[in-house]
């Protein structure tokens, strides 16, 4: 289990608290991921354990060692930034080659591993060009096989894929998931995306300001949310959230009366009593046209994929209604529609945001 593990790290900036007591842990070799909007911590959180910014409270191990006061350079880590900052004068091979041989690593053993990273990216072929003679893909890639010639214990990548274009980062991202399988080592990546979240992670830690709000494996945070934040930040198009007053409560659930319609959650805890107010959150695939009951709405647009479409529909109270398609796919434009979802479907949080599961 000796990967990366923080324990109650704290960050300020002044009298900024940015990281508020993280504790965490990446098993070795697993793929861990920071996730969160703009200015939640997670690049802050990286960077601590590069040793690039020091703690301002807390301890960082690395492989069962304590490195929170450790220099960058001997803490077995190496960094992959978004900005590739490669040597414009140097080849790709002295590109990568380069902190071996400020390590004064010998000549042939800064070859062959230099041979083994090209390989392994596939950039054998490249190996004599210059960066600016190379894609922007290709870039990262040189990028990556600096990091991988210094075989570090760790990876941690920093937005890496920002710079593509949409179809070059899908691409990268499964260069990455097959370089992790490859080689094994642990990695930690930071993203805003949630989409790159979901496809590359083993454990996904969502932040926001400077807090876990919660932390696993992909699926479990996509069908099994702690709050209301991250049920609305992983998935996409977002879950849908419609506010209600709760009418009824039995031990497997609660009735809801929302603006226009009532809806049936699960709940098998504890739940509020009559006239609590609730948010009741469904994903869009679990929404459908019903007969009877449900949320009344208008429909306005849909997206059609091709393998399915996501319908865009407007509530009596204005709000916005997303649900997915894929069998019957008839134009359902300026149709009013009842919406339904199983009861087991259906999330309920507090108002503060909280589950109530
Ligand atoms: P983004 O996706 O926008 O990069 P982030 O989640 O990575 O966001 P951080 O870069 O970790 O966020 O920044 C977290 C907070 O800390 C932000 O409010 C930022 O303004 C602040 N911050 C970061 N570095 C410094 C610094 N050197 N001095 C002061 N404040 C800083």
């Amino acid at each position: 289990m000796d990967g990366v593990k923080l324990t109650n790290i704290r960050k300020a900036f002044g009298p900024f608290e940015v990281i508020r007591d993280v504790s965490l842990e990446i098993p070795k070799g697993d793929f861990g991921v920071f996730v969160g909007p703009s200015g939640c911590g997670k690049s802050t959180l990286l960077r601590m354990i590069a040793g690039l910014e020091n703690t301002s409270g807390g301890r960082i191990e690395i492989g069962g060692r304590d490195v929170t006061h450790v220099e960058p350079a001997k803490r077995g880590v190496a960094m992959v930034f978004q900005s590739y900052a490669l040597y414009p004068h140097l080849s790709v091979a002295e590109n990568m080659g380069f902190s071996l041989r400020l390590a004064r690593a010998p000549r042939h053993e800064r070859e062959a591993k230099v041979r083994e990273a090209a390989r392994i990216l596939q950039l054998t072929d490249h190996l004599d060009k210059k960066p600016s003679a190379l894609s922007g893909g290709q870039r990262q890639r040189v990028a990556i096989g600096r990091a991988i010639v210094r075989e570090p214990e760790v990876f941690l990548f920093d937005e890496p894929l920002s710079n593509l274009d949409a179809e070059l980062r899908v691409q990268m991202r499964l260069e990455l998931t097959r370089l992790h399988r490859q080689i094994g080592a642990t990695m930690i990546y930071v993203t805003h995306d949630q989409v790159e979240a979901m496809t590359l992670a083993d454990d996904i830690f969502v932040l926001k300001g400077g807090h876990v709000m919660q932390s696993g494996h992909p699926l479990h945070l996509y069908d099994d949310p702690d709050n209301r934040f991250v049920a609305g930040f992983i998935g996409s198009p977002s879950m849908n959230f419609v506010s209600g007053v709760v009418t009824r409560a039995d031990d497997t659930g609660l009735v809801a009366r929302t603006e226009e319609g009532e809806l049936r959650a699960r709940v098998l805890g504890p739940k509020p009593g009559p006239g609590a107010e609730v948010v009741l959150g469904i994903r869009p695939e679990h929404l459908a046209p019903v007969e009877a009951g449900g949320l009344p709405v208008r429909v306005e647009v849909a997206e059609e994929l091709g393998g399915q479409s996501f319908v865009h529909a407007r509530s009596a109270s204005g709000s916005d209604i997303v649900f997915e398609r894929r069998e019957n796919r008839a134009r359902l434009d300026g149709q009013a529609l009842r919406l339904g979802a199983a009861a087991e479907k259906v999330f309920a949080f507090t108002p503060e945001g909280g589950r109530l599961r």
